[in-house]
C-alpha cells in the first residue's frame, strides 16, 4: 500500500506519452542541484538511477550568479523551458536569503511554470521506530498563491502590510486534485484544514470550494479542522488522518510537523504539480546550511522524490526496485545518516541503497 503512495500524478497524457517512449529511447529530465546539501543529495539519485538503470538523461541547471530579467529571479528563463520541454524534473532545496528583496526561486518555479498542487506523502517507515507506527498520511499544500504571494509593503514607517490572496480558481483545481488523488489512490477521507473562523473571507472561500468539489466525490468523506486543532490531532493520533488539502502557507507548515512524526526532514518526499502534466519533485525540506558540505544529509528525502517522479513517467517497476532498496537499507539499520541516529556518511548509505538495489 506504501508503494502507491508516492505515485502523487492522476495519470496525465504526458505521461502515458513518455512511458510508451521509454522503451528505447532515454527520456530526458530537468536537475536543479539546488543549494547547500542540494548537490550532495542530487549526487546519490544520480548514483542509485545508474545503478538502477534508470534510462533518464538528465539536463542540468544550476542557479545563475546574477538576476535573469526575463524570471526575475536568479533562475535562468533556459532552466524553466527545460521543465516545460521535458514536463518532468527533480529538484535540489534552494535557499532564499532572509528579507533581501530578491524574488524566491521556490517562488518563481512555482508560479512560472504553475505548480499548483503540491503532494507531500508522510508514512512511518518499517524498522525505524518513531513514537508512532501508523502514520500514513497526504498533505496536499495549495502551491500559488495565499500568504505566498509576494504582496508586501511597506503602510507607513514601522507598519508592514502582507497580502493573503485566495481565488475560488485555484481553490477549485486544488480541492479537484485532492479529491481525484484520493479516490484514485485508494484513500477515504479528504480533510480541509482551514482557520475560516479568523480568516473568514479567504479561508471562507477556500472552505466553500472544497465543499462544492466533496459533492462531486459522496464516495470520500470530507471533513473540515481548524488548523491549531489539527496541529493536536496530528501529535496525538495521526491515524486520524488521511488526505489533507490545505492553502499554502498551513501546508507548508504542516508538512514539517508530519515530517517530524516519523522521523524528520531527512525522509520526507513532495511532487509539484503543475497544468498540462508537468511534475517537478522535490524534498521538503531546505538546504540545511548547517550541514552542506559536510556528507552528512539523509538523501532519502529526495532519492523518495525520485521515485514519484519515475510513478509520474509510469516507470513503476524502477521505481518499485529503488523505493524497496532505500525502505530496506533503513530498516536493516546498518547504514543510517545521523538524524536518524545512525554513523553513515550520505556516500557510503548511497552505498548501501545501490548494494540493496
Ligand atoms: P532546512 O529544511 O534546510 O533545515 C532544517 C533542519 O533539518 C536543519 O537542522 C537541517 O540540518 C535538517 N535537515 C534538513 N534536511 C536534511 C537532510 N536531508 N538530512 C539531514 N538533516 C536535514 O530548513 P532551514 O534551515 O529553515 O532553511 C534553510 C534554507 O532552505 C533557507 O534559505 C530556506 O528558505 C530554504 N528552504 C528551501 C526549500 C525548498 O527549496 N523547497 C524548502 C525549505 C527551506
Amino acid at each position: 500500500q506504501i508503494l502507491s503512495h508516492s505515485s502523487p500524478n492522476p495519470s496525465s497524457p504526458l505521461s502515458f506519452a513518455r512511458a510508451f517512449s521509454s522503451a528505447t529511447t532515454p527520456i530526458r529530465a530537468t536537475l536543479f542541484p539546488g543549494d547547500g546539501i542540494g548537490p550532495e543529495i542530487a549526487e546519490s539519485v544520480k548514483q542509485v538511477f545508474q545503478a538502477a538503470e534508470v534510462p533518464i538523461e538528465w539536463e542540468e541547471h544550476y542557479v545563475g550568479d546574477q538576476i535573469d530579467p526575463r524570471t526575475q529571479s536568479f533562475l535562468t528563463w533556459e532552466s524553466l523551458e527545460s521543465v516545460r520541454r521535458n514536463g518532468v524534473g527533480l529538484k535540489g532545496p534552494m535557499a532564499t536569503p532572509i528579507g533581501k528583496g530578491h524574488r524566491s526561486l521556490n517562488l518563481t518555479l512555482r508560479k512560472e511554470l504553475n505548480l499548483y498542487a503540491n503532494v507531500r506523502p508522510c508514512y512511518s517507515l518499517p524498522g525505524y521506530k518513531t513514537r508512532y507506527d501508523n502514520v500514513n498520511l497526504i498533505t496536499i499544500r495549495e502551491n500559488t498563491e495565499g500568504e505566498y504571494s509576494g504582496l508586501e509593503h511597506q503602510v507607513v514607517r514601522g507598519v508592514v502590510e502582507s497580502l493573503k490572496i485566495i481565488t475560488r480558481q485555484a481553490s477549485l483545481r486544488v480541492a479537484e486534485y485532492a479529491f481525484h488523488y484520493a479516490k484514485t489512490h485508494g484513500r477515504e477521507r479528504v480533510s480541509a484544514i482551514h482557520k475560516a473562523n479568523i480568516m473568514q473571507k479567504t479561508d471562507g472561500l477556500f472552505l466553500k470550494c472544497c465543499r462544492e468539489v466533496a459533492e462531486k466525490y459522496p464516495e470520500i468523506t470530507y471533513e473540515e479542522v481548524v488548523i491549531d486543532n489539527c496541529c493536536m490531532m496530528l501529535v496525538k493520533n495521526p491515524a486520524l488522518f488521511d488526505v489533507l488539502v490545505m492553502p499554502n502557507l498551513y501546508g507548508d507548515i504542516i508538512s514539517d510537523l508530519c515530517a517530524g512524526l516519523i522521523g524528520g526532514l531527512g525522509l520526507t518526499p513532495s511532487c509539484n504539480i503543475g497544468e498540462g502534466g508537468i511534475a517537478l519533485a522535490e524534498a521538503v525540506h531546505g538546504s540545511a546550511p548547517d550541514i552542506a558540505g559536510k556528507n552528512m544529509a539523509n538523501p532519502t528525502a529526495l532519492l523518495l522524490s525520485s521515485v514519484s517522479m519515475l510513478r509520474h513517467l509510469k516507470l513503476h517497476d524502477k521505481a518499485d526496485r529503488i523505493q524497496d532498496a532505500i525502505l530496506n537499507t533503513i530498516a536493516e539499520g546498518k547504514f543510517r545518516t545521523a538524524d536518524l541516529g545512525g554513523t553513515s556518511t550520505t556516500t557510503d548509505f548511497t552505498k548501501a541503497i545501490c548494494d540493496h538495489l
